[in-house]
């Protein structure tokens, strides 16, 4: 169990604390549970002038998940992991759909429809895209969650892939190119990116890929970062030691495009990423001091401190502010998915397009509301007798479906329901609890 967050009575931030330490302030009744996800703990009483810890939060924003971390620098505790799955996807698709339904409407046989107001075709400065978009806002909304739970005074965020600066003109002056080194990570990122993650000469993907001299160091090589490139393993023990053009005599056009290639230098645009300079922008309005870190410099943190590959980790190891021991003992990640609030469409449609339901109506039913974290108790005798928790949907007659780590309960007595979380757009899992079903 990860550390719980603690607010005193005015909801002021605390020092998170041990798990124990939580479970015996609410058994003597001086604290009640705040939150479920992530537990969170609100004392009866105000702290006064507390003494809090500083404490970093760390981001590794990805196109499908993001790697959220908060570890306290001095100690080099990691107090709170979290990946947060996006739904950059389902939202793409959900548009993807509706675009489809629309087209067919307009093409469809039907009474005279007026034109429509011409209003398309201009899109606002700094537009970008839905699903783009809906990755930033959960991360920013994250990050507000976190600070209003513990008492955050830095922000880091892995905002490159590789640090060029790290590098020095990478194409132009030589680097002191070494495995194992922080520009070592930092050249193979690039060569990573340059030659699109696959071996050179062969093209093989997904297969551990060495760092190769095109022109061998025995025949006056360089180290200059256009002078490598990436081989897989076969391919760059075959090469050995022979010249390029003597490797890939029989094959004049791979030659060709490899010399090609490897000249000109990756362009600055082909390592911009937009979500992560939007998010950057954003993180920029908290006013808290934001630390940028590189890809290659958060894989280096990783390997040199020996954590595993996960979303948690190399958000915990992005930046130069990484302490030079992390300890991750304590830390169960939390898996939150994003789940939306709801869908805009009015009624479901059948498969020629034609209405199929009533337009849809409030979204609150007998209180709740789908996404609702509830824990039904079904008394013995009952059909679905037992305890069910998990994240429920609302049905206008009463009768909910609730979507427990076990499965799908269906026909659950409004009655029977307590809540436990009211729905904030999210699902959470954690290891042994309630997990949830896939995005849709
Ligand atoms: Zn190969």
């Amino acid at each position: 169990m990860s550390n719980v967050f603690v607010l005193d009575t005015n909801k002021q931030a605390l020092n998170p604390v041990h798990p124990g330490r939580a479970r015996r302030l609410l058994s003597l009744g001086q604290a009640a549970v705040f939150k479920r996800y992530p537990f969170t703990i609100i004392l009866k009483s105000a702290a006064s002038s507390p003494h809090v810890w500083p404490l970093r939060v760390k981001l590794d924003p990805g196109s499908k998940t993001t790697g959220l971390a908060i570890v306290n620098d001095a100690s080099g505790e990691v107090v709170f992991a979290a990946s947060l799955i996006h739904r950059g996807d389902a939202i793409r698709k959900r548009l993807e759909k509706r675009r489809a339904a629309r087209r067919s409407r307009r093409q469809r046989k039907s009474r005279y429809r007026q034109s429509r107001f011409d209003n398309r075709g201009t899109k606002k400065k700094g537009w970008i895209a839905p699903s783009v978009q809906s990755r930033v806002c959960n991360v920013i909304t994250w990050v507000k969650r976190l600070v209003r739970l513990c008492p955050i005074t830095a922000i880091s965020q892995e905002l490159v892939k590789f640090d060029l600066q790290q590098m020095d003109h990478p194409e132009i002056s030589g680097v002191n190119y070494q495995q194992g080194t922080l520009s070592g990570y930092e050249v193979r990122e690039y060569l990573l990116d340059k030659w699109g993650r696959q071996c050179a000469y062969c093209g093989a993907k997904d297969v551990p890929l060495e760092v190769e001299h095109i022109n061998p160091r025995s025949k006056s090589g360089d180290d200059r970062v256009c002078n490598l490139t990436l081989a897989c393993e076969p391919c760059n023990t075959r090469k050995g030691t022979q010249d390029i053009r003597v490797f890939l005599a029989h094959q004049p056009e791979l030659l060709a495009k490899l010399l090609a290639q490897a000249k000109s230098p990756l362009k600055d645009a082909a390592a911009v990423n937009i979500t992560r300079w939007v998010l950057h922008a954003q993180l920029k309005a908290f006013g808290l001091p934001l630390e940028c870190g590189s890809g290659g410099r958060t894989k280096f943190n990783r390997i040199t401190r020996g954590l595993e590959k996960t979303h948690w980790c190399d958000a915990a190891c992005v930046g130069a502010s990484t302490p030079e021991v992390l300890h991750i003992g304590q830390v169960r990640p939390l898996s939150i998915a994003a789940y939306g609030h709801g869908r805009r469409q009015m009624c479901l449609m059948n498969k020629s397009g034609f209405p199929r339901t009533n337009p849809k109506q409030k979204k609150f039913k007998h209180g709740f509301r789908t996404g609702d974290l509830v824990k039904a108790v079904v008394p013995p005798h009952f059909k679905h007798a037992g305890t069910h928790v998990g994240r429920m949907s609302a049905k206008a007659s009463g009768a909910f479906t609730i979507a427990t780590a076990g499965g799908t309960v269906t026909d659950i007595g409004k009655k029977y329901c307590r809540m436990l979380q009211r729905a904030d757009g999210y699902g959470y899992t954690q290891k042994g609890e309630v997990a949830f079903p896939p995005v849709p």
